[in-house]
């Protein structure tokens, strides 16, 4: 028989949502205590800067389904912020000044998207995390103003790609000279350029922001490094992102760009896990700790985790490491972009274009690490499973 545990979740985006309904169904009866940081019911954040962001979905169609409450033993407290964690009193602060105490806690605030100090504070400059940005943002583009998008990364390209689609006129800066370089490691950069550019997009590679201009106290653009001045109405961030871990800076957890797991997702205390984009753990598949910011591995390891808690609960059968091969998507102009795998520490690229589709394979020492795709979807997800394989044991680069 499971003993009764108080078990808290914090952080009420995909990680801590799939936890919550995995924690109800492996624990029935339990005291599951859900601080969610957000007014809204928990939402899937890929379509903010495709669908939703083109006004081609609403609302409803992002929200995921209920979960349930109390009859399960869920006790959801929204818009509440954790603020501190006292590991040694195994309890957590709130910003209304209260305290819950736990038994086990899973952390899973995620990630919030990096602003550069120029632009921190200026009307007319947005970034794009939440629902609530996501809507201050279409509402913004009903204005129907000129855009600058600074950073040509994921988030960045599927901005411009979706005011491109809304027919405004965009243009993206980015620092490095490659867009998307860092999610495909450096795979089909032209193509991406050519892309944007045959669709409509002005680029800056190689840029650097210094300044911003403001006109009769509004946004009115940006100055480049080489001196060129952008005109635009609104600016679009797509700066990066960096995982929420400032209300746990004075506990003593292990902490360094995430919370430090175990392949179990265990954190550096005893009944304290972590899951999603906060979470940087051991993947038993590489040999590797990672990181990994996109939508299914927060799913899995929400649900990976607690698993591992359950078993600390009466459960012992349900412990297991969480080994994955990391997925992600993006889709831009109608293109389906795909990775699977792990490419960081890669020595060897090698790209197949049949003029339908693109393939990129990343090898390390030999052995097939992470494939990208461009419109070729079954081919990608067929590599998974090599993958899986020949990256078994790959130690830190
Ligand atoms: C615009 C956008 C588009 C994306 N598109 C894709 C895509 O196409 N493909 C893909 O694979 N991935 C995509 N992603 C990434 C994917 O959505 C994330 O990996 C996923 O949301 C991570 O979930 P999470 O629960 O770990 O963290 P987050 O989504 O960052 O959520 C963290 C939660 O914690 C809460 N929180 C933060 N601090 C506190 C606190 N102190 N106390 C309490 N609660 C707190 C927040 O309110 C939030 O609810 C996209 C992300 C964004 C923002």
């Amino acid at each position: 028989m499971a003993a009764r545990q108080r078990i808290v979740i914090a952080g009420g985006s995909l990680a801590g949502y799939s936890a919550a309904t995995e924690l109800t169904t492996l624990l029935p009866g339990s005291d599951i205590v859900w601080v969610t940081g957000e007014p809204h019911r928990t939402y899937s954040k890929p379509a903010l800067s495709k669908e939703f962001m083109q006004g081609r979905s609403e609302l409803a169609e992002l929200m995921l389904p209920d979960i349930g409450g109390e009859t399960k033993g869920l006790y959801t407290l929204r818009e509440r912020q954790c603020t501190s964690l006292d590991v040694s009193a195994r309890s957590i602060q709130l910003d209304d000044g209260s305290g819950i105490d736990f038994d086990q806690l899973l952390i899973a605030t995620g990630a919030s998207a990096r602003m550069p100090d120029m632009l921190r504070g200026v009307g007319g400059v947005f970034s794009l995390r939440t629902l609530d940005d996501a809507m201050a943002i279409r509402a913004r583009l009903e204005r129907r103003p000129s855009i600058v998008v600074i950073g040509g990364g994921l988030i960045g390209c599927e901005m411009a790609a979706s005011a491109r689609a809304l027919g405004l006129d965009v243009t993206i800066v980015e620092r490095l000279g490659s867009l998307l370089d860092r999610p495909f490691g450096g795979a089909f950069g032209s193509h991406f350029l050519d892309l944007h550019r045959d669709n409509g997009v002005k680029i800056h590679m190689d840029a650097t922001l210094t300044d911003i201009i403001i006109r009769d106290g509004q946004f009115a653009g940006v100055r480049l490094a080489d001196g060129i001045e952008i005109e635009a109405g609104l600016a679009l961030v797509g700066a990066g992102s960096q995982p929420c871990t400032e209300w746990l800076d004075d506990s003593s957890l292990a902490i360094a760009d995430g919370i430090l797991c175990d392949a179990y997702l265990a954190a550096s205390s005893n009944g304290i896990f972590a899951a999603g984009d906060i979470a940087r753990w051991m993947n038993p598949v590489y040999g590797l700790q990672m990181r990994v910011e996109h939508w299914t591995n927060a799913s899995a390891q929400g649900r990976a985790a607690a698993r591992n808690m359950a078993a600390a609960t009466g459960r012992p059968e349900l412990r297991k490491p969480f080994a994955d091969v990391p997925y992600f998507w993006s889709d831009q102009y109608g293109q389906k972009i795909q990775m699977v795998g792990w490419h960081v520490g890669h020595d060897r690229i090698d790209i197949e274009n049949d003029g339908g589709g693109m393939l990129a394979r990343f090898y390390r020492d030999g052995r097939l690490i992470a494939a990208a795709g461009v419109n070729v979807p079954r081919a990608v997800m067929k590599l998974r499973r090599q993958i899986e394989q020949e990256a078994q044991g790959l130690e830190a680069a």
